[in-house]
């Protein structure tokens, strides 16, 4: 897969969930530190209140104290002043020399740490605030601390000291701190003991911040929690759309080709691969036959039975029209191919009525091999080889084809430039006659001298051409070469003879076929006569009347008619009776192989026989040697082309040799 579809890809599937998970993350953070500042603030607030007031109270404490004789001032009278306010606890009354002069408290607080410290000090009873010279600032130093011990408190409640706790009533204070107010006065030092307390009523306010933060977070995180929600819902939808085949409703080709890839690099050699392609023949008939519809249901059909097969560790999935790649597993190639046909004959049974043919390329897969593309190509490359007729085939591929591939690649490529630049030659091969065993004619063989490869066999191109069309282009070149050669020879007045030009079968589709010939020919000036055209016998399998009718028109314009390479492939003695031709070329394949040389011959002999009879000229290929010669002279062959009178040649060395 190329980089950019790798990318376009992964962009699709982001996770988009992270940009909303820290999104939430951020608004409980935010609404945790807001809530924790605000408390703060309220609390420092508050304290700084309760120790103010507290702060007051010891003040006019002192005022009480010193308005009356202190000495004299009795328990009595000090707590029915102290009554009218519940934070006052104690008072204690030092003299210059921190001698304790009046006390209504149980314990004796340490008068010593009394004005050393400058700010909080803290003893076994509570904190002592020190008072300076009215500054209320050092007694903001104190709440600074208890605030920050009620912040202690939400965490750790036995951090705080003289904490009472009780959550049960309101109005109770929840929180409860002793704090020494200290006092000077002219030489005396007085010691008041409050109380701070925070009731559940100071709280209210907090309280309702902290609902109200809470229904916040909560309506905040029922939004983002949707809307992750959504995200991950919509992920998964677009993720299964990108992986789902629209005809089959399964896994589409690429979640094979992915999931392909790392079920082969996790295999590490555990088991043996194979890519199949398993194509159904004769896809489109079917459609033409029942309809779109159905084919596209008969291939859903099909992937389901597939996935029947498919076992473990093994995968499948729809690539194109009836065409599916296959990653099984196998243990011998025997078992693979059994298994191949087994899953062929279980898709055959979808439609019991209709005889269904399957072809497969077969990729061997190496421990290394991970691109799954590449692998179901090379099987496709083996199943190409199959050709289009293939019916319940199996191929295999090797590198040779991968090769064979790259050449057509090549060839397709080049094969214009080529017939531009004239890189097509035209070679000559003589025909000798048996009587006198001299020149009598010749046939026109391509040759391709390629400015890099060299010289280049037509078996090597002519298949690729015929696959591609390009024949029609490169015979029609090659007649003009002939039909401009014998002009040129007439002109020189040289004896001519006739030289035949292969006409490849796909010219018969064309009607006006014979025309189109004479057209190119009579642009030279050139008797018909001497131009001979070679037509296979195969060609006689594909348009009849077409056929019948081009060689009846050539005939009638003057031209030799050949049939070449008889009785190779596909013979029938058939077209002699319907195709009236003017000479029969006997195929080499008759004079080759030694076991059946008396039963070639025997044939050979017959077939001239038979020629004869229908006054047919006779042309015998592919002759190496003096007895195939001499057996040919005998039968009365007419005439003979091999390599033991020569070989195909440059015009120039034909010109040479037969001047
Ligand atoms: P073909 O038409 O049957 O041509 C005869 C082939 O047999 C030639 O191969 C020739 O070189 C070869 N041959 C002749 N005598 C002997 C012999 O004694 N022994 C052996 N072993 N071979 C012999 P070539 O030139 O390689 O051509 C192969 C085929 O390529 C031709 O078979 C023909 O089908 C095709 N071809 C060549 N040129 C053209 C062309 O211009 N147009 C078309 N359509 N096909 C062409
Ligand atoms: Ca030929
Ligand atoms: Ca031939």
């Amino acid at each position: 897969m190329s980089n950019l579809k790798e990318k376009r890809i992964k962009k699709l599937k982001k996770k988009r969930i992270w940009p909303s998970m820290v999104g939430l993350c951020l608004i409980l953070f935010a609404l945790v530190i807001v809530v924790v500042a605000i408390l703060e603030m309220y609390f420092a607030d508050l304290i700084d209140k309760k120790l103010y007031d507290s702060y007051k109270l010891s003040n006019k404490v002192t005022e009480y104290m010193f308005s009356h004789d202190v000495h004299s001032v009795s328990e009595e009278e000090l707590n029915g002043f102290i009554e009218i306010s519940d934070i006052i606890d104690s008072v204690v009354v030092c003299d210059s020399n921190n001698e304790i002069i009046w006390s209504n408290c149980d314990i004796t607080p340490d008068i010593n740490a009394v004005g050393k410290y400058y700010g909080v000090y803290e003893d076994e009873l509570g904190l002592i605030i020190q008072e300076d010279e009215n500054n209320l600032f050092k007694i903001s130093k104190g709440y600074m601390y208890v605030a920050e011990g009620f912040i202690n408190i939400l965490f750790d409640k036995n951090t705080f000291l003289g904490i009472t706790e009780n959550y049960d009533k309101r109005d109770v204070p929840l929180i409860s701190a002793k704090i020494w107010n200290v006092i000077s006065y002219e030489d005396y030092t007085v010691l008041v003991l409050s109380d701070i307390y925070i009731t559940t009523n100071d709280l209210i306010i907090v309280y309702l911040i902290l609902v109200m933060m809470l229904l916040l977070t909560i309506v905040f995180a029922i939004y983002y929690v949707c809307s992750i929600i959504g995200i991950a819902r919509s992920q998964k939808r677009i993720t299964k759309l990108l992986y789902t085949d629209m005809v089959t409703g399964g896994y589409n080709w690429l979640y094979f080709t992915r999931k392909g890839s790392k079920l082969l690099k996790r295999n590490r050699g555990r088991f043996n691969y194979a890519m199949i392609k398993l194509r159904m023949e004769k896809y489109n008939s079917f459609c033409t036959c029942f309809g779109v519809r159905e084919g596209e249901e008969l291939i859903e059909k099909f992937y389901l039975a597939l996935k029947k097969n498919i076992k473990k560790k093994e995968f499948m999935a729809h690539n194109e029209q009836a065409d599916f790649g296959l990653l099984l597993i196998y243990d011998t190639i025997e078992e693979l191919e059994r298994r191949i046909i087994d899953i062929e004959k279980s898709l055959n049974n979808i439609l019991p009525n209709i005889k269904m043919y399957f072809s497969a390329g077969v990729c061997i897969i190496d421990n290394n091999d991970r691109d799954v593309n590449s692998l179901y190509n090379n099987a496709a490359i083996a199943r190409d080889m199959l050709g289009e007729d293939a019916d319940n085939k199996i191929a295999f591929f090797d590198i040779e084809m991968n090769k064979q591939q790259l050449w057509e690649r090549k060839v397709e490529n080049e094969m214009e430039k080529a017939l531009v630049k004239k890189e097509f030659k035209l070679y000559l091969q003589p025909k000798y006659s048996t009587k006198e065993e001299s020149l009598a004619g010749a046939e026109a063989l391509v040759r391709w001298i390629h400015p890099e490869e060299g010289f280049i066999p037509p078996n090597k191109f002519i298949p690729i051409f015929e696959k591609n069309g390009f024949i029609l282009q490169l015979d029609d070149y090659m007649l003009e070469q002939v039909a401009m050669q014998q002009a040129k020879w007439i002109e020189e007045g040289k004896d001519v003879f006739p030289i035949s030009v292969n006409v490849s079968r796909a010219h018969f589709t064309r009607e006006d076929l014979a025309e189109h010939i004479c057209k190119i020919v009579d642009k030279y000036n050139v008797p018909h006569n001497v131009i001979e055209l070679e037509l296979t016998e195969s060609a006689f399998f594909d348009d009849k009347p077409v056929l019948i009718r081009t060689v009846k028109a050539l005939r009638d314009y003057g031209f030799i008619v050949s049939m070449d390479d008889f009785g190779a492939g596909y013979s029938s003695l058939n077209s002699l009776k319907e195709l009236s031709i003017d000479v029969l070329k006997i195929d080499a394949d008759f004079f080759r192989g030694a076991d059946s040389v008396d039963r070639g011959m025997l044939i050979v002999s017959e077939v001239i026989d038979l020629a004869k009879k229908l006054d047919m000229k006779i042309v015998a290929e592919g002759i190496e040697s003096r007895e195939q010669v001499d057996f040919l002279t005998q039968q009365e062959c007419d005439l003979i082309q091999g390599y033991y009178f020569a070989k195909p040649m440059p015009v120039e060395e034909f010109e040479e040799k037969y001047n």
